[in-house]
Protein backbone atom coordinates (compact mmCIF):
# COMPACT_ATOMS: atom_id res chain seq x y z
CA UNK A 1 0.00 0.00 0.00
CA UNK A 2 1.65 3.34 -1.25
CA UNK A 3 -0.32 5.91 0.38
CA UNK A 4 -0.50 6.08 3.74
CA UNK A 5 -0.78 8.42 6.63
CA UNK A 6 2.06 7.58 9.83
CA UNK A 7 2.56 9.82 12.83
CA UNK A 8 5.95 10.77 12.66
CA UNK A 9 6.08 11.92 16.67
CA UNK A 10 4.94 8.83 17.65
CA UNK A 11 4.80 6.30 14.65
CA UNK A 12 1.78 5.32 14.51
CA UNK A 13 0.33 4.16 11.56
CA UNK A 14 -3.12 6.30 10.87
CA UNK A 15 -4.69 5.11 7.83
CA UNK A 16 -3.88 3.36 4.25
CA UNK A 17 -5.09 4.26 1.29
CA UNK A 18 -5.70 2.32 -2.04
CA UNK A 19 -4.29 3.26 -5.61
CA UNK A 20 -6.42 4.31 -8.32
CA UNK A 21 -6.70 1.56 -10.58
CA UNK A 22 -6.26 1.84 -14.47
CA UNK A 23 -9.58 2.06 -15.46
CA UNK A 24 -9.90 4.96 -12.54
CA UNK A 25 -7.47 6.73 -13.67
CA UNK A 26 -8.92 6.67 -17.21
CA UNK A 27 -12.25 7.73 -16.01
CA UNK A 28 -10.33 10.84 -14.06
CA UNK A 29 -8.22 11.97 -17.38
CA UNK A 30 -11.52 11.72 -19.37
CA UNK A 31 -13.25 14.32 -16.89
CA UNK A 32 -10.37 16.19 -16.74
CA UNK A 33 -10.29 16.83 -20.19
CA UNK A 34 -14.20 17.27 -21.17
CA UNK A 35 -14.01 19.89 -17.85
CA UNK A 36 -11.42 21.68 -19.83
CA UNK A 37 -13.61 22.16 -22.58
CA UNK A 38 -16.01 24.33 -20.57
CA UNK A 39 -13.59 26.06 -18.30
CA UNK A 40 -11.76 27.55 -20.86
CA UNK A 41 -14.42 29.32 -21.83
CA UNK A 42 -15.48 30.87 -18.46
CA UNK A 43 -15.14 34.61 -17.98
CA UNK A 44 -12.15 35.48 -15.66
CA UNK A 45 -15.34 36.92 -13.07
CA UNK A 46 -16.44 32.95 -13.08
CA UNK A 47 -12.99 31.02 -13.02
CA UNK A 48 -12.61 33.92 -9.62
CA UNK A 49 -16.17 33.19 -8.29
CA UNK A 50 -14.65 29.17 -7.30
CA UNK A 51 -11.05 30.31 -6.97
CA UNK A 52 -12.43 32.81 -4.22
CA UNK A 53 -14.91 30.93 -2.70
CA UNK A 54 -12.08 27.67 -2.13
CA UNK A 55 -9.62 30.35 -0.86
CA UNK A 56 -12.71 31.50 1.74
CA UNK A 57 -12.93 27.56 2.69
CA UNK A 58 -9.26 26.80 3.18
CA UNK A 59 -9.07 30.10 5.67
CA UNK A 60 -12.28 28.79 7.08
CA UNK A 61 -11.06 25.23 7.64
CA UNK A 62 -7.50 26.69 8.65
CA UNK A 63 -7.48 24.59 12.18
CA UNK A 64 -8.49 21.08 10.69
CA UNK A 65 -6.13 21.16 7.58
CA UNK A 66 -3.28 21.98 10.02
CA UNK A 67 -3.77 19.44 12.04
CA UNK A 68 -3.75 16.97 8.79
CA UNK A 69 -0.24 18.25 8.39
CA UNK A 70 0.98 17.94 11.46
CA UNK A 71 -0.11 14.27 12.06
CA UNK A 72 0.68 13.15 8.85
CA UNK A 73 4.42 14.95 7.69
CA UNK A 74 5.49 16.14 11.62
CA UNK A 75 5.08 19.81 10.47
CA UNK A 76 4.29 21.84 14.29
CA UNK A 77 0.91 23.21 15.12
CA UNK A 78 1.35 26.86 14.39
CA UNK A 79 3.70 26.78 10.78
CA UNK A 80 1.06 24.26 9.64
CA UNK A 81 -1.72 26.81 10.33
CA UNK A 82 0.14 29.95 8.63
CA UNK A 83 0.71 27.38 5.63
CA UNK A 84 -3.12 26.80 5.31
CA UNK A 85 -3.74 30.77 5.67
CA UNK A 86 -0.76 31.43 2.97
CA UNK A 87 -2.55 28.71 0.62
CA UNK A 88 -5.56 30.73 1.36
CA UNK A 89 -4.19 33.99 0.25
CA UNK A 90 -2.64 32.59 -2.89
CA UNK A 91 -6.16 31.11 -4.13
CA UNK A 92 -7.39 34.56 -3.23
CA UNK A 93 -5.05 36.73 -5.09
CA UNK A 94 -5.07 35.08 -8.48
CA UNK A 95 -8.88 35.06 -8.20
CA UNK A 96 -8.10 39.08 -8.55
CA UNK A 97 -5.37 39.49 -10.45
CA UNK A 98 -5.08 36.58 -13.09
CA UNK A 99 -7.06 38.61 -15.39
CA UNK A 100 -3.94 41.66 -15.06
CA UNK A 101 -1.48 39.09 -15.78
CA UNK A 102 -2.64 37.35 -18.91
CA UNK A 103 -4.70 40.93 -20.35
CA UNK A 104 -3.81 41.24 -24.58
CA UNK A 105 -0.26 43.06 -24.53
CA UNK A 106 -0.59 45.28 -27.65
CA UNK A 107 2.35 45.33 -29.72
CA UNK A 108 3.90 48.39 -31.97
CA UNK A 109 4.36 46.90 -35.75
CA UNK A 110 5.54 49.22 -38.51
CA UNK A 111 2.21 47.82 -40.42
CA UNK A 112 -1.53 47.45 -39.47
CA UNK A 113 -2.08 46.36 -35.51
CA UNK A 114 -0.65 43.39 -33.49
CA UNK A 115 -1.26 42.13 -29.84
CA UNK A 116 -0.09 38.49 -27.79
CA UNK A 117 -3.27 37.11 -26.28
CA UNK A 118 -2.66 34.31 -23.81
CA UNK A 119 -4.82 31.41 -23.83
CA UNK A 120 -5.22 28.27 -21.17
CA UNK A 121 -3.56 25.09 -22.69
CA UNK A 122 -5.34 22.22 -21.19
CA UNK A 123 -5.18 19.80 -18.53
CA UNK A 124 -2.03 20.10 -16.25
CA UNK A 125 -0.19 17.30 -14.35
CA UNK A 126 1.31 18.17 -11.40
CA UNK A 127 3.25 16.15 -9.01
CA UNK A 128 3.83 17.61 -5.81
CA UNK A 129 6.24 17.10 -2.36
CA UNK A 130 5.03 16.45 1.08
CA UNK A 131 7.14 19.01 2.81
CA UNK A 132 4.24 22.22 2.26
CA UNK A 133 1.33 19.80 1.70
CA UNK A 134 -0.81 22.60 0.92
CA UNK A 135 1.20 25.62 -0.26
CA UNK A 136 2.78 23.29 -2.77
CA UNK A 137 -0.86 22.27 -4.22
CA UNK A 138 -2.18 26.12 -4.18
CA UNK A 139 0.80 27.45 -5.87
CA UNK A 140 -0.19 25.31 -8.91
CA UNK A 141 -4.13 25.28 -8.40
CA UNK A 142 -4.44 29.57 -7.91
CA UNK A 143 -2.64 30.55 -11.31
CA UNK A 144 -3.05 27.91 -13.70
CA UNK A 145 -7.22 26.93 -12.91
CA UNK A 146 -7.72 31.04 -12.91
CA UNK A 147 -5.63 30.87 -16.60
CA UNK A 148 -8.09 28.70 -17.63
CA UNK A 149 -6.36 25.13 -17.53
CA UNK A 150 -7.39 22.16 -15.31
CA UNK A 151 -5.08 20.64 -12.70
CA UNK A 152 -4.44 16.62 -11.99
CA UNK A 153 -2.08 16.52 -8.99
CA UNK A 154 0.13 13.24 -7.75
CA UNK A 155 0.97 13.96 -4.08
CA UNK A 156 3.66 12.78 -2.31
CA UNK A 157 2.31 9.22 -0.92
CA UNK A 158 3.10 10.23 3.12
CA UNK A 159 0.20 13.16 2.91
CA UNK A 160 -2.57 11.30 1.65
CA UNK A 161 -5.24 13.05 3.92
CA UNK A 162 -4.03 16.60 3.01
CA UNK A 163 -4.55 15.86 -0.59
CA UNK A 164 -7.81 14.85 -0.34
CA UNK A 165 -8.83 17.39 2.07
CA UNK A 166 -7.26 19.76 -0.69
CA UNK A 167 -9.34 17.77 -3.18
CA UNK A 168 -12.52 18.23 -1.44
CA UNK A 169 -12.22 21.76 -1.39
CA UNK A 170 -12.43 22.27 -4.62
CA UNK A 171 -15.74 20.81 -4.79
CA UNK A 172 -17.49 22.62 -1.57
CA UNK A 173 -16.38 25.49 -3.58
CA UNK A 174 -18.70 24.14 -6.58
CA UNK A 175 -15.86 23.09 -9.03
CA UNK A 176 -17.32 21.65 -11.75
CA UNK A 177 -16.27 17.88 -11.75
CA UNK A 178 -12.56 17.37 -13.27
CA UNK A 179 -11.63 20.81 -12.47
CA UNK A 180 -8.66 19.61 -9.88
CA UNK A 181 -8.27 15.71 -9.10
CA UNK A 182 -6.22 14.37 -6.87
CA UNK A 183 -4.48 11.34 -7.88
CA UNK A 184 -3.61 8.32 -5.42
CA UNK A 185 -0.99 6.56 -8.52
CA UNK A 186 2.12 5.25 -8.55
CA UNK A 187 5.29 6.50 -10.23
CA UNK A 188 4.74 4.20 -13.62
CA UNK A 189 1.24 5.16 -13.53
CA UNK A 190 2.14 8.95 -13.51
CA UNK A 191 4.61 8.31 -16.18
CA UNK A 192 1.44 7.04 -18.42
CA UNK A 193 -0.34 10.07 -17.40
CA UNK A 194 3.19 11.91 -18.68
CA UNK A 195 2.13 10.33 -21.87
CA UNK A 196 -1.50 10.86 -22.35
CA UNK A 197 -2.07 13.23 -25.39
CA UNK A 198 -5.07 14.88 -23.00
CA UNK A 199 -2.23 16.07 -20.63
CA UNK A 200 -0.72 19.25 -22.10
CA UNK A 201 1.97 20.17 -19.51
CA UNK A 202 3.97 18.78 -16.69
CA UNK A 203 5.18 20.44 -13.34
CA UNK A 204 6.88 18.90 -10.82
CA UNK A 205 8.27 20.22 -7.35
CA UNK A 206 10.87 17.31 -5.25
CA UNK A 207 14.02 15.99 -5.87
CA UNK A 208 16.40 16.19 -8.13
CA UNK A 209 16.02 12.59 -9.29
CA UNK A 210 12.38 12.66 -9.40
CA UNK A 211 12.93 15.71 -11.62
CA UNK A 212 14.67 14.22 -14.00
CA UNK A 213 12.67 11.25 -14.55
CA UNK A 214 9.41 13.55 -14.95
CA UNK A 215 11.19 16.11 -16.89
CA UNK A 216 12.64 13.27 -19.45
CA UNK A 217 9.64 11.76 -20.02
CA UNK A 218 7.79 15.34 -20.70
CA UNK A 219 10.45 16.05 -22.99
CA UNK A 220 9.82 13.23 -25.40
CA UNK A 221 6.67 13.86 -25.17
CA UNK A 222 7.38 17.64 -26.53
CA UNK A 223 5.68 18.75 -23.82
CA UNK A 224 5.96 22.05 -21.92
CA UNK A 225 7.18 21.53 -18.32
CA UNK A 226 8.67 23.41 -14.86
CA UNK A 227 11.20 21.83 -12.61
CA UNK A 228 10.94 23.18 -8.81
CA UNK A 229 13.82 21.04 -7.59
CA UNK A 230 16.14 20.93 -4.38
CA UNK A 231 18.80 23.56 -3.69
CA UNK A 232 21.68 24.08 -1.11
CA UNK A 233 21.21 27.78 -0.94
CA UNK A 234 24.16 30.07 0.82
CA UNK A 235 23.62 32.34 4.01
CA UNK A 236 26.44 35.16 3.58
CA UNK A 237 27.31 36.98 6.45
CA UNK A 238 29.87 39.64 5.85
CA UNK A 239 31.46 41.31 8.71
CA UNK A 240 29.70 44.45 9.08
CA UNK A 241 25.69 42.16 9.92
CA UNK A 242 24.30 42.74 12.79
CA UNK A 243 24.97 39.38 14.10
CA UNK A 244 21.75 39.23 16.91
CA UNK A 245 19.17 39.95 13.84
CA UNK A 246 21.30 37.55 11.68
CA UNK A 247 21.35 34.32 14.19
CA UNK A 248 17.65 34.81 14.43
CA UNK A 249 17.26 34.29 10.52
CA UNK A 250 20.13 31.80 10.55
CA UNK A 251 17.88 29.74 13.13
CA UNK A 252 14.38 30.30 11.55
CA UNK A 253 15.95 29.90 7.75
CA UNK A 254 17.53 26.35 8.52
CA UNK A 255 15.27 25.03 11.09
CA UNK A 256 11.68 26.28 9.99
CA UNK A 257 9.49 23.19 9.11
CA UNK A 258 12.03 20.99 10.81
CA UNK A 259 15.18 22.10 8.23
CA UNK A 260 12.91 20.59 5.45
CA UNK A 261 12.15 23.49 2.70
CA UNK A 262 13.73 23.80 -0.36
CA UNK A 263 15.28 27.28 0.17
CA UNK A 264 16.20 26.36 3.59
CA UNK A 265 19.29 28.29 4.41
CA UNK A 266 22.09 25.09 4.35
CA UNK A 267 25.40 26.54 3.25
CA UNK A 268 26.33 28.98 6.11
CA UNK A 269 29.19 31.03 4.84
CA UNK A 270 30.70 33.65 7.53
CA UNK A 271 33.66 35.89 6.93
CA UNK A 272 36.40 35.05 9.34
CA UNK A 273 35.69 38.54 11.36
CA UNK A 274 32.52 36.85 12.16
CA UNK A 275 33.03 33.45 12.28
CA UNK A 276 33.80 32.56 15.92
CA UNK A 277 31.39 34.87 17.41
CA UNK A 278 28.14 33.68 14.63
CA UNK A 279 29.19 29.80 15.46
CA UNK A 280 29.10 30.28 19.02
CA UNK A 281 25.76 32.07 19.35
CA UNK A 282 24.58 29.64 16.51
CA UNK A 283 25.32 26.87 18.62
CA UNK A 284 23.36 28.42 22.05
CA UNK A 285 20.31 29.15 20.05
CA UNK A 286 19.97 25.68 18.29
CA UNK A 287 20.50 24.03 21.62
CA UNK A 288 17.31 26.41 23.12
CA UNK A 289 15.20 24.26 21.03
CA UNK A 290 12.91 21.68 22.41
CA UNK A 291 11.95 18.74 20.73
CA UNK A 292 8.04 17.85 21.31
CA UNK A 293 4.78 16.66 19.95
CA UNK A 294 4.59 19.09 17.07
CA UNK A 295 0.42 19.07 18.08
CA UNK A 296 2.11 21.55 21.37
CA UNK A 297 2.43 24.87 20.06
CA UNK A 298 5.10 25.42 22.70
CA UNK A 299 6.68 22.68 20.84
CA UNK A 300 9.77 24.16 19.51
CA UNK A 301 11.45 21.45 17.47
CA UNK A 302 9.11 18.51 15.27
CA UNK A 303 10.03 15.82 14.01
CA UNK A 304 11.35 14.55 10.54
CA UNK A 305 8.45 13.29 8.23
CA UNK A 306 9.20 9.85 8.26
CA UNK A 307 11.57 7.70 10.10
CA UNK A 308 13.31 6.96 6.57
CA UNK A 309 13.97 10.60 5.61
CA UNK A 310 15.47 10.88 9.61
CA UNK A 311 17.19 7.56 8.70
CA UNK A 312 18.92 8.52 5.50
CA UNK A 313 20.02 12.18 7.05
CA UNK A 314 21.69 10.57 10.09
CA UNK A 315 23.60 8.49 7.43
CA UNK A 316 24.12 11.03 5.31
CA UNK A 317 26.05 13.16 8.65
CA UNK A 318 27.83 9.88 9.36
CA UNK A 319 29.25 9.60 5.44
CA UNK A 320 30.13 13.02 5.92
CA UNK A 321 32.19 12.58 8.93
CA UNK A 322 33.64 9.78 7.60
CA UNK A 323 34.24 12.33 4.58
CA UNK A 324 36.61 14.55 7.33
CA UNK A 325 33.85 16.26 8.02
CA UNK A 326 34.10 17.93 11.93
CA UNK A 327 30.63 17.67 14.08
CA UNK A 328 30.48 20.21 16.42
CA UNK A 329 26.78 19.58 17.19
CA UNK A 330 24.27 17.01 17.24
CA UNK A 331 24.21 14.32 14.41
CA UNK A 332 22.10 11.97 16.59
CA UNK A 333 18.66 11.02 16.67
CA UNK A 334 16.91 12.40 19.85
CA UNK A 335 16.16 9.87 22.20
CA UNK A 336 12.62 9.64 22.45
CA UNK A 337 9.88 8.25 20.51
CA UNK A 338 9.04 9.64 17.21
CA UNK A 339 11.67 10.60 14.01
CA UNK A 340 13.32 13.61 15.56
CA UNK A 341 16.78 14.68 14.92
CA UNK A 342 19.08 17.05 16.93
CA UNK A 343 19.87 20.21 15.58
CA UNK A 344 23.62 19.65 13.76
CA UNK A 345 26.03 21.93 12.71
CA UNK A 346 29.26 20.38 10.27
CA UNK A 347 32.21 22.23 9.78
CA UNK A 348 35.87 21.06 7.59
CA UNK A 349 33.93 20.44 4.55
CA UNK A 350 36.28 20.10 2.21
CA UNK A 351 35.21 20.23 -1.62
CA UNK A 352 36.18 16.19 -1.94
CA UNK A 353 33.42 15.52 0.65
CA UNK A 354 30.49 14.51 -0.93
CA UNK A 355 28.65 16.69 1.42
CA UNK A 356 29.68 19.95 0.02
CA UNK A 357 27.87 19.27 -2.96
CA UNK A 358 24.69 17.26 -1.47
CA UNK A 359 21.21 18.77 -0.11
CA UNK A 360 20.76 18.20 3.70
CA UNK A 361 17.10 17.83 4.17
CA UNK A 362 16.58 18.16 7.78
CA UNK A 363 18.61 20.41 10.35
CA UNK A 364 21.69 19.95 9.38
CA UNK A 365 24.01 22.90 8.73
CA UNK A 366 26.97 23.24 7.22
CA UNK A 367 29.74 25.87 8.39
CA UNK A 368 32.10 27.15 6.18
CA UNK A 369 34.50 30.43 7.19
CA UNK A 370 36.12 32.44 4.59
CA UNK A 371 38.59 35.08 4.09
CA UNK A 372 36.52 37.91 2.71
CA UNK A 373 32.96 38.88 0.26
CA UNK A 374 35.06 37.63 -2.48
CA UNK A 375 35.20 34.13 -1.00
CA UNK A 376 31.95 34.00 -0.11
CA UNK A 377 30.21 34.72 -3.45
CA UNK A 378 32.65 32.30 -4.88
CA UNK A 379 31.77 29.41 -2.44
CA UNK A 380 27.98 30.34 -2.94
CA UNK A 381 28.95 30.01 -6.13
CA UNK A 382 30.37 26.64 -6.08
CA UNK A 383 27.57 24.56 -6.16
CA UNK A 384 25.27 21.92 -8.14
CA UNK A 385 22.05 24.13 -7.56
CA UNK A 386 20.46 27.35 -7.44
CA UNK A 387 17.39 28.26 -5.96
CA UNK A 388 18.01 30.70 -3.20
CA UNK A 389 20.46 32.64 -1.37
CA UNK A 390 20.53 35.30 1.24
CA UNK A 391 23.24 37.71 2.66
CA UNK A 392 23.63 39.73 6.00
CA UNK A 393 24.87 43.16 5.98
CA UNK A 394 24.55 46.18 7.35
CA UNK A 395 25.57 48.37 4.02
CA UNK A 396 22.43 47.21 1.58
CA UNK A 397 23.95 48.25 -1.42
CA UNK A 398 26.79 46.11 -0.84
CA UNK A 399 24.40 43.48 -0.29
CA UNK A 400 22.39 44.03 -3.32
CA UNK A 401 26.18 43.69 -5.59
CA UNK A 402 26.53 40.40 -4.02
CA UNK A 403 22.94 39.15 -4.51
CA UNK A 404 23.51 40.31 -8.36
CA UNK A 405 26.67 37.91 -8.24
CA UNK A 406 25.16 35.28 -6.62
CA UNK A 407 23.96 32.70 -9.11
CA UNK A 408 20.35 31.41 -7.72
CA UNK A 409 16.62 32.41 -9.25
CA UNK A 410 16.34 34.42 -5.79
CA UNK A 411 18.10 36.36 -3.37
CA UNK A 412 16.97 38.06 -0.08
CA UNK A 413 19.12 40.69 1.63
CA UNK A 414 18.90 41.01 5.52
CA UNK A 415 15.94 38.28 5.87
CA UNK A 416 14.61 34.70 4.18
CA UNK A 417 11.01 35.71 3.29
CA UNK A 418 11.07 32.85 0.70
CA UNK A 419 7.79 33.04 -1.10
CA UNK A 420 4.90 35.70 -1.83
CA UNK A 421 2.11 35.27 -3.64
CA UNK A 422 3.14 37.82 -6.23
CA UNK A 423 6.65 36.92 -6.59
CA UNK A 424 8.24 34.21 -8.96
CA UNK A 425 9.88 31.27 -7.40
CA UNK A 426 12.35 29.00 -8.44
CA UNK A 427 15.87 28.36 -9.58
CA UNK A 428 18.83 27.68 -11.72
CA UNK A 429 20.76 24.45 -12.33
CA UNK A 430 19.74 21.43 -10.36
CA UNK A 431 17.38 23.48 -9.00
CA UNK A 432 15.43 23.35 -12.25
CA UNK A 433 13.74 25.84 -14.55
CA UNK A 434 10.66 27.79 -15.17
CA UNK A 435 9.15 29.62 -11.58
CA UNK A 436 5.76 28.96 -9.95
CA UNK A 437 3.33 32.40 -8.78
CA UNK A 438 3.90 35.91 -9.93
CA UNK A 439 3.68 36.94 -13.51
CA UNK A 440 6.01 34.64 -14.67
CA UNK A 441 4.32 31.68 -12.91
CA UNK A 442 1.00 32.27 -14.19
CA UNK A 443 2.39 31.95 -18.03
CA UNK A 444 4.23 29.01 -17.59
CA UNK A 445 1.20 27.21 -19.35
CA UNK A 446 -0.66 29.21 -21.42
CA UNK A 447 -0.49 29.81 -25.26
CA UNK A 448 1.13 33.05 -26.32
CA UNK A 449 -0.43 33.79 -29.18
CA UNK A 450 0.03 36.31 -31.54
CA UNK A 451 -2.45 38.24 -33.71
CA UNK A 452 -1.45 40.67 -36.38
CA UNK A 453 -4.43 42.02 -38.23
CA UNK A 454 -3.33 44.55 -41.56
CA UNK A 455 -4.41 44.37 -44.95
CA UNK A 456 -1.34 44.10 -46.68
CA UNK A 457 -0.54 42.79 -50.29
CA UNK A 458 1.33 39.45 -50.63
CA UNK A 459 4.47 39.78 -52.26
CA UNK A 460 5.09 38.94 -55.81
P1 LIG B 1 10.61 13.36 -4.11
O1 LIG B 1 10.94 12.03 -3.58
O2 LIG B 1 11.16 13.76 -5.43
O3 LIG B 1 9.01 13.45 -4.11
C1 LIG B 1 8.33 14.55 -4.64
C2 LIG B 1 7.13 14.06 -5.44
O4 LIG B 1 7.59 13.38 -6.60
C3 LIG B 1 6.28 13.04 -4.68
O5 LIG B 1 4.93 13.20 -5.07
C4 LIG B 1 6.81 11.71 -5.20
O6 LIG B 1 5.88 10.66 -5.07
C5 LIG B 1 7.04 12.06 -6.64
N1 LIG B 1 8.01 11.23 -7.34
C6 LIG B 1 9.26 10.91 -6.95
N2 LIG B 1 9.87 10.17 -7.90
C7 LIG B 1 8.97 10.03 -8.92
C8 LIG B 1 8.99 9.35 -10.16
N3 LIG B 1 10.07 8.71 -10.59
N4 LIG B 1 7.87 9.40 -10.93
C9 LIG B 1 6.78 10.06 -10.52
N5 LIG B 1 6.70 10.71 -9.36
C10 LIG B 1 7.78 10.69 -8.55
O7 LIG B 1 11.03 14.52 -3.16
P2 LIG B 1 11.03 14.51 -1.58
O8 LIG B 1 12.33 13.98 -1.13
O9 LIG B 1 9.80 13.91 -1.06
O10 LIG B 1 10.93 16.09 -1.36
C11 LIG B 1 12.00 16.85 -1.06
C12 LIG B 1 12.69 17.43 -2.28
O11 LIG B 1 11.82 18.37 -2.89
C13 LIG B 1 13.91 18.20 -1.83
O12 LIG B 1 14.96 18.00 -2.72
C14 LIG B 1 13.42 19.65 -1.88
O13 LIG B 1 14.45 20.57 -1.99
C15 LIG B 1 12.50 19.60 -3.06
N6 LIG B 1 11.53 20.73 -3.02
C16 LIG B 1 11.67 21.74 -3.92
C17 LIG B 1 10.81 22.83 -3.89
C18 LIG B 1 10.95 23.96 -4.88
O14 LIG B 1 10.03 24.75 -5.02
N7 LIG B 1 12.07 24.08 -5.56
C19 LIG B 1 9.80 22.89 -2.93
C20 LIG B 1 9.69 21.84 -2.03
C21 LIG B 1 10.56 20.76 -2.09
P3 LIG B 1 6.03 9.53 -3.92
O15 LIG B 1 5.88 10.23 -2.63
O16 LIG B 1 4.92 8.59 -4.26
O17 LIG B 1 7.40 8.93 -4.12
Amino acid sequence: MTYQSVNPSDGEILKTFPELTDQQLEAAIATAAACFQAWRGKTYAERATVVAKAAAILHARADELARHATVEMGKRIGEARGEVEFSSNILAYYAKNAERFLAPLKLHPTLGEAHMESSPIGVVFCVEPWNFPYYQLARVAGPHLMAGNVVMVKHAACVPQCAIAFEELWSDAGAPPGLYTNLLISHAQADRVVDDPRIKGVALTGSVEAGRSIAARAGKNLKVSSMELGGSDAFIVLEDADLDHTIKWAVWGRMYNAGQTCCAAKRFIVVDRLADRFLEKFQVALRALRAGDPMDEKTTLGPLSTESALVDLLKQVDRAVAKGARLVMGGKRIDRPGSFMQPTILTDIAPDNPAFREEFFGPVALFFRVEDEEAAIALANDSDFGLGGSVFTRDVARGKRVASRVDTGMMFINNISWSDAEFPFGGIKNSGYGRELGDMGIQEFVNKKLVRVGYMDAPV
